[in-house]
């Protein structure tokens, strides 16, 4: 099912960190990003005006915990032609009454079309489209009950979507340029590096002058910087029960008061606050607020939490640390994206939180100005003992184990980073192998167990 090719990467690390909202990349945002695809497409093709009706129909994944996910809420969002990316969270609910209210879509904004959600929106639980086990199939009808077009994507994981036609395709998910250091996996990245004297970060920013100006990618890894700090900080303030039948209680918020107030915060401080952090943005994440996907909504926490811990807690931290961490950290992301996958529905969540783990132990190691090699040998760490990770979410909910598995995720990468710090960088596992073993656990896991709720604490916790 994942993409295998010779072709070098094409991603930009902005592809890899994004803005969106909860409660998760690959059953929120890439449904709401497929369903606005599908809305543009029938503008493009002079279809729109003729538009009478639609109908969307969920499988695999997307069919089995869709409903906790939020994915009925970000298809219709999409059709009517929000982005995840500039949705204000707190416009989405007026709209999706409306559409309750009225029974009715405007595609784009534009075009009214009737909609009974209990009818135009169908969960096939039972069903997988070929491809992936993110599949939707989206058509449309003419006033007279006409098929006017009939077109199924897959939602890859980290908001990435592909279309049916294009699946397996090099460059189907990404605009296809040709990067000053082509690079296919991690052996060649360093290779690129030690040919050019690069360091790592240097080498990617200087791949991203294909995407846009040095000033631009820098100003808008800082803005994601921001939209991070935001996130944990509307996660302190915020109150209560997150959405859904778990009732779950928001943490963050009271052990960021005990630590703000704590006279003695004692030795263990510094893990305190990376627990508080990761649970902040994850319960943000929740309830469906803004997040940046890194690299996928459900482990949103843990690079803003290695990020925090190393802006307040490692003497000499910089903004310029933070650029070399997102730089870094984007690498990796990318080569987990071309050679395995980010998506808990293909891997269970070592495509996830064990991905994020990877990712972030590079970034600091990169902020820390570790060596290239030091680098790779945390980015190995953060996998390696997060290898064979399922994905269980109870009642479909991006929230138990999730919220509190960014927290372990986000201390392990500190961990790794620091183990790495200690040594040459010399190791016997090499990244790549441990990303083709994380992709090869990932095809041997068994399905209840990949983003189904069907296996694991979804079967063995009770829902209320
Ligand atoms: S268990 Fe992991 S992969 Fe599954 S929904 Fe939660 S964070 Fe995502």
């Amino acid at each position: 099912m994942m993409t295998q090719d010779d072709s070098p990467l094409s991603l930009s690390v902005l592809d890899i960190f994004k803005v969106g909202v909860g409660p998760s990349s690959s059953h929120t945002m890439g449904p709401m990003n497929a369903a606005h695809r599908f809305a543009l497409d029938l503008l493009e093709r002079g279809l729109l005006t003729q538009t009478g009706k639609v109908a969307v129909q969920l499988y695999g994944s997307l069919a089995l915990t869709g409903r906790g996910h939020c994915t009925d809420r970000a298809v219709q969002l999409g059709l009517e032609g929000f982005d995840p990316a500039t949705l204000d969270p707190l416009a989405m609910e007026p709209v999706l009454a409306r559409i309750r209210e009225t029974r009715e879509l405007h595609l784009l904004g534009q075009q009214v079309v009737p909609f009974d959600e209990a009818l135009d929106l169908l969960f096939h639980r039972d069903q997988v489209l070929p491809h992936h086990a993110n599949g939707m199939r989206f058509s449309a009808f003419d006033a007279a009950g006409a098929l006017l077009c009939r077109e199924e994507f897959y939602s890859t994981g980290g908001g990435f979507i592909v279309r049916a036609s294009e699946f397996g395709r090099s460059g189907a998910e990404s605009a296809p340029v040709v990067l000053t250091h082509a690079f296919t996996n991690g052996a060649s990245l360093l290779e690129r590096c030690r040919a050019t004297g690069l360091d790592l970060h240097e080498l990617v920013l200087a791949n991203e002058t294909a995407f846009r100006p040095v000033t631009e990618t820098r100003s808008r890894l800082l803005q994601l910087w921001s939209v991070m700090q935001a996130c944990a900080e509307r996660g302190f303030n915020a109150q209560g029960l997150l959405p859904g039948v778990l009732k779950v209680r928001r943490r963050a918020p009271k052990l960021h008061r005990m630590l703000s107030e704590a006279a003695n915060p004692g030795p263990m401080e510094a893990m305190d606050w990376v627990n508080a952090w990761a649970l902040a943005v994850n319960e943000e994440n929740a309830a469906g607020g803004r997040v940046v996907t890194a690299p996928t909504n459900g482990a949103a926490g843990i690079i803003p939490a290695v990020l925090m811990y190393y802006r307040r807690f490692e003497s000499g931290s910089s903004e310029e640390g933070v650029l070399r961490f997102l730089l870094a950290a984007g690498a990796i992301g990318m080569l987990y994206k071309r050679n395995a996958s980010l998506s808990g529905a293909e891997m269970g969540c070592q495509g996830e939180v064990g991905v994020a783990c990877s990712m972030a132990a590079a970034g600091l190691v990169a902020a820390l100005n570790g060596t290239n090699e030091q680098l790779e040998n945390a980015a190995e760490i953060g996998m390696e003992h997060n290898l064979g990770l399922t994905c269980d979410p109870i009642a479909g909910l991006v929230q138990i184990p999730c919220i509190e598995r960014n927290a372990m995720g986000a201390v392990k990468a500190i961990n790794a980073a620091r183990l790495a710090m200690h040594g040459d960088g010399t190791h016997k596992v090499s990244l790549d192998m441990v990303i083709t073993t994380m992709r090869q656990t990932g095809e041997d896991m068994k399905s209840s167990y990949k983003e189904t709720s069907q296996g694991g604490l979804a079967v063995n916790v009770p829902e209320c």
